[in-house]
């Protein structure tokens, strides 16, 4: 049976969506966003992490790495252009601080798993929660994950980036959601391509098309920005998502603010921080500023999801 990588099976979620919630990683995104909350979604791969906070210096592993791809002169102590993945380190590393990122699962391994749960989603009108990485990226398997699940009588919500092709979201997605959250990060098409990869054309169409769609009856659509210092969070930016917003008549919406715990995942992947990443990207952003961001959007008459 078919297999897809996800990054992780989190239950007892309160952040994913209503109620309780279980949110199922997928690993892979078609967007490289450098502020990436989950920089260990964005790769298709399975990768290694080392976190050195774990790590009590045993060196177990160092004698266990046929390919000499640990050494404790490195900055991020693996070298990924040595490592072949055989997980060899993780499997004798008493304390975690080495670990596979990534494992594959079928649609009845990671249904069963999330029903355990229903019981909490329930009593607390929750569901399950696809989010990435981009859940999108297999449609077939999202879909038929999805689809199992709501023949189980569960609610069912996708986080996406929006860079998918309608038509097969469409055909294999769309009928077994029940809620979307839409990211709408930035406006203009080349602000978009330098900082998350690849211009917003196909995002804002797949955006306008779902909107209109569930105006007119169809699933509900959530449009959420994450506040970003200097990039999604500039005035310029956020008047450009009020103007969509009004076209498209959406009343609501979620800002999420910023913080930069990213920076140390990124480490852990062996990945150098962006120049880009200094100043206010290194801190947690401030009230103030959020506030700033929220008021834009509220003295334009669009409501705010907590
Ligand atoms: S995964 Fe294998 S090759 Fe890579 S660092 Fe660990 S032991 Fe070495
Ligand atoms: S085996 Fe684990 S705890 Fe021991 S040195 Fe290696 S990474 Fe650190």
């Amino acid at each position: 049976m078919k297999k897809t990588l996800i990054l992780e099976l989190k239950g007892n979620s309160l952040d994913d969506g209503p109620g309780i919630r279980s949110v199922v990683f997928f690993k892979g995104c078609p967007l490289s966003c450098i502020w990436c909350h989950n920089p260990e979604s964005k790769k298709t791969g399975v990768e290694i992490s080392f976190e050195p906070n774990e790590c009590v210096g045993c060196n177990t592993c160092l004698g266990t790495c046929t390919k000499n791809a640990l050494s404790k002169e490195n900055p991020f102590f693996i070298d990924r252009t040595l490592c072949n993945l055989c997980f060899e380190c993780v499997t004798n590393c008493p304390s975690n601080a080495l670990e596979r990122v990534g494992h594959e699962m079928n649609v009845p391994e990671i249904v069963e798993t999330v029903l355990k749960d229903k019981p909490f989603f329930d009593t607390s009108k929750g569901g399950v929660t696809f989010s990435g990485g981009e859940p999108t990226l297999d449609m077939d398997f999202l879909g038929k994950t999805a689809k199992a699940l709501k023949e189980n009588g569960v609610h069912v919500l996708i986080e996406t980036c929006g860079q998918f092709n309608y038509e097969k979201f469409n055909e294999l997605v769309y009928p077994h959601v029940d809620l979307i959250y839409f990211d709408i990060k930035i406006m203009d098409s080349s602000h978009h391509k330098k900082y998350c990869g690849l211009p917003n054309k196909t995002i804002l169409e797949n955006f306008r098309t779902l909107y209109r769609r569930y105006l007119d009856g169809g699933t509900e659509v959530l449009p959420r920005t994450p506040l970003i210092p200097d990039i999604t969070d500039t005035k310029e930016n956020l008047l450009a998502i009020v103007s969509l917003y009004k076209e498209e008549q959406v009343k609501k919406t979620q800002l999420m603010a910023y913080h930069p715990l990213w920076r140390d995942k990124n480490l852990k992947l062996g990945i150098s921080l962006p120049s880009t990443s200094e100043g206010k990207m290194g801190e947690w952003m401030a009230t103030e500023r959020t506030k700033a961001c929220e008021k834009i959007f509220t003295d334009a008459g669009i409501a705010l999801e907590p």
